[in-house]
């Protein structure tokens, strides 16, 4: 099969993939419809649906994801957007997730239970998109693939996650309160400036 036909078939993977999450009741948060201003939504969200082999974890979908049913499109979203435009990069360059599928009242972090309910959905698309690199946004994320380390230590640098088999680079959440700190902000930035530079490094293998 050659390399097309195999993008294909993977991207036909993932919709299928989508169209189990968009009804998953693993546990509760997809049983309640996303509410806001008396609005109500469907509360999972999949990915970005944007085929690539360098992969994006956050944390959980917020209020502005589920309107657009895509992740990362609210203010964390746009810092991040921002900041790799900087390094001439774009969403396009990467496929979007979170470790858990569906909103949380509040944004509320989401439960350790919640995290293991939901993995499949991850484990299914590292079988699939075989990462070259996974981006991941802040300690639960991290927690996801390094469960063992440390997150604060394992910043600026490739581990290889020992559950998963896969390079990860660690950074810190984009969320207005986590860089509102201006040393953070800075140290962000530099994050964003490594992670770029290793994803142009890769970007002539997908
Ligand atoms: S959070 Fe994950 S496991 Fe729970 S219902 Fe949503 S998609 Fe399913």
């Amino acid at each position: 099969m050659d390399e097309v036909t195999k993008v294909a078939c993977k991207r036909e993977m993932l919709l299928a993939l989508k169209t189990a999450c968009g009804s998953c009741v693993m546990c509760e948060l997809g049983l309640k419809k996303a509410s806001r201003d008396g609005k109500e939504m469907n509360p999972h969200v999949f990915s970005s649906m944007n085929y690539s082999r360098i992969i994006v974890v956050g944390q959980n979908p917020g209020w502005n994801e589920v309107l657009v049913g895509s992740p990362f499109v609210g203010e964390a979203g746009k810092t991040f957007d921002c900041e790799i435009a900087k390094h001439g990069l774009s969403r396009q360059d990467f496929y979007i997730c979170n470790a858990v599928r569906c909103f949380t009242q509040y944004n509320t972090r989401p439960s350790p239970s919640h995290l293991d309910r939901c993995e499949p959905f991850l484990h299914m698309e590292i079988n699939l998109i075989k990462p070259l690199l996974v981006v991941v946004l802040g300690a639960v994320a991290f927690e996801r693939f390094c469960p063992t380390s440390v997150f604060s230590e394992s910043l600026k640098k490739i581990v290889i996650s020992p559950k998963y088999k896969v390079p990860v680079f660690a950074i810190y959440h984009p969320s207005a309160l986590n860089l509102e700190d201006s040393a953070r902000r800075v140290a962000f930035e530099d994050q964003i400036r490594i992670m770029c530079a290793l994803v142009k490094a890769l970007r002539q293998k997908y």
